[in-house]
């Protein structure tokens, strides 16, 4: 008996590994919506620095508005409202171990509005993310939950539909489910870039192959002499569908060296919590410019991701000076429509080794870097490679600004930065702020705790950080606002000095109406509060609206009306 479990846990586990790409569950879930599905997002898309973890599916006129359906019996797990991120969401777990996410929602069906609406007004949030009981909202299959919509980071009004393994948070294409949209189209390849590489992974050479138009399929051959021992190459392409003018992501990338498989991701499933890992995945430097999708065909130390299935001694090219490799990168849509560009590189003859600084800091450990009263904690998966680092600030003793590593390296999870703050400083440090001061515009908060004169911040950008005394209350001002009302609502902007990072406490804000607490609409992306004044009563009433930053800093505006 013990031998025969034996032999059936071999089993399931070799039954396993051989579908390991993609364990997909009996399942029958139907579109969520009730046109034709057109698309203006693909699933695994490469999105700056996270892997979009579904399908975007259009509006069918253009605009906010149409039915949103269940995809398959169940009970709502979770409704969220968020100023950014998805905006109105709904979750749906189902009976076969999945959950359904719609997000970007321009509202909910009658009956979870007011429930909704009931919430905020107890927890006085327009944010809120309730997690409803299994029986208070069962639903069936195609039911009628929410209406398509634009709210969150969103650029125009669209779905946004997920399917989930529940137990485990991955994401998975939604076209493994059969929900998909017609495609014949093949995927165009728009860039391949031949980099030389130490084995540390840092460049020494790189050479991008320059592409003319769009409609060339066939491209020409090269062969390249490339001044190094071993290449990486990284690649650009996308998709088109053929009911859809958006640029969409391919599903599946392989790079064949020499007839063997070297390289394959396909985009088919992900752990949300390893999305981060983009930034190991793709070139990050380019990425954080321009959000360029030039995918890395190698793997770097730090890139754990699943979605990559085959990688023959990392994905890097030996060069040999008297033989060539042929490589041959092959991209594909879901439905199996293929582009291809062949070229072959070999070693230079001779070539000089370029200066090099040697990395101080390694991926895999738990490393602390000092300069001045400033700590930094490296964590073991902080890093995609090892790095050569520094920490720089003036010629004063006591620093007030730091120029911590290189922008253009990316950091995977978080690293600790931990500063003492100067004397200066001390006598308001609960107003204090060790921002990122990068790029235009306005510092960037990351989130903090005060620990003694210390300030405390996790981060995931290199750049230069300094101090901030921030004693400046948001900013409330009237977009629309009239003393005596035609339209259905004011409009506000509302805006702090400082910028919230994802591990920072945004703002908050409340509006009374005549002193009753209103639940009122916030978009991160245009900054603007909505003031609904369509279900007044005829007369005179008094608005006070109020924004109060992570520093305590208080805001107030208030007016009065008559709505006629
Ligand atoms: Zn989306």
């Amino acid at each position: 008996m013990r031998y025969f479990v034996f032999i059936l846990f071999l089993w399931f586990v070799g039954m396993h590994s051989v579908n390991a790409a993609i364990p997909i569950k009996e399942t029958n879930f139907i579109s969520p919506v009730r046109y034709k599905v057109r698309l203006a997002g693909s699933f695994g898309e490469l999105r700056g620095r996270h892997f979009h973890a579904g399908l975007d599916i259009k509006s069918s006129q253009g605009r906010s508005g149409d039915s949103i359906f269940s995809a398959e019996s169940g009970y709502i797990s979770r409704i969220r409202i968020q100023r950014a991120g998805y905006g109105k969401s709904i979750y749906v777990n189902h009976a076969n171990g999945y959950t359904t996410v719609y997000a970007h929602l321009d509202g909910y069906h009658p009956e979870l509005e007011e429930y909704i609406n009931k919430k905020q007004i107890e927890m006085q949030s327009y944010e809120v993310d309730i997690l409803p009981e299994q029986g208070m909202f069962e639903v069936v299959k195609g039911q009628h939950m929410a209406f398509l919509g634009n709210t969150g980071i969103s650029y125009g009004p669209h779905l946004h539909f997920e399917i989930r393994e529940t137990s485990t948070d991955k994401a998975i294409n939604p076209f493994l489910f059969g929900i998909t949209a017609y495609d014949k189209t093949p995927p165009v390849i728009t860039s391949v870039r031949i980099t030389g590489l130490r084995p540390d992974f840092h460049k020494v050479y790189d050479y991008k192959i320059p592409f003319t138009g769009r409609k060339k399929k066939v491209m020409k051959e090269i062969s390249l002499e490339v001044p190094a021992w071993r290449a990486g190459i990284a690649i650009a392409a996308h998709d088109f569908m053929n009911d859809s003018h958006n640029k969409h992501g391919i599903y599946k990338l392989e790079m064949w060296v020499d007839d063997t498989l070297y390289y394959q991701v396909e985009y088919g499933q992900f752990l949300l919590k390893e999305t981060h890992l983009i930034d190991a995945h793709t070139r990050f430097e380019v990425a954080r410019k321009n959000y360029s999708t030039e995918v890395l065909c190698y793997r770097m130390p730090g890139n754990q991701l699943t979605m990559v299935q085959n990688d023959k001694q990392r994905g890097l090219i030996n060069l040999y000076k008297d033989s060539w490799r042929r490589v041959e990168l092959r991209v594909s849509d879901f439905n199996g429509n293929e582009s291809k560009y062949r070229f072959q590189i070999k070693r230079a003859a001779s070539f000089e080794a370029l200066p090099s600084r040697t990395p101080n800091i390694r991926h895999g450990q738990f490393q602390q870097f000092k300069h001045k009263d400033l700590e930094v904690g490296f964590m073991p998966q902080s890093l995609a490679r090892d790095i050569p680092f520094e920490v720089t600030s003036g010629a004063d003793s006591v620093a007030t600004e730091y120029n911590i590593g290189d922008s253009q390296e990316p950091i995977l999870d978080g690293i600790r930065l931990s500063v003492l703050i100067p004397e200066k400083y001390l006598s308001n440090k609960n107003k204090l702020c060790f921002a990122r001061l990068n790029g235009r515009g306005r510092p960037t908060d990351y989130g903090q705790t005060l620990k003694g004169d210390s300030l405390v911040t996790t981060t995931t950008d290199f750049g230069k950080y300094g101090f901030v005394v921030d004693e400046k209350a948001p900013d409330i001002i009237p977009l629309s606002f009239s003393g005596s009302p035609k339209g259905q609502q004011f409009r506000f902007r509302i805006r702090d000095n400082i910028q919230t990072s994802n591990g920072a406490q945004a703002f908050t804000y409340h509006v009374w109406i005549d002193e009753q607490w209103m639940p009122c609409d916030f978009r991160s992306l245009s900054e603007t509060l909505t003031v609904p004044i369509g279900q007044l009563s005829q007369g005179v009433h008094n608005l006070v609206i109020e924004a109060k930053d992570q520093f305590d800093n208080l805001s107030r505006w208030t007016a009065t009306f008559t709505k006629k």
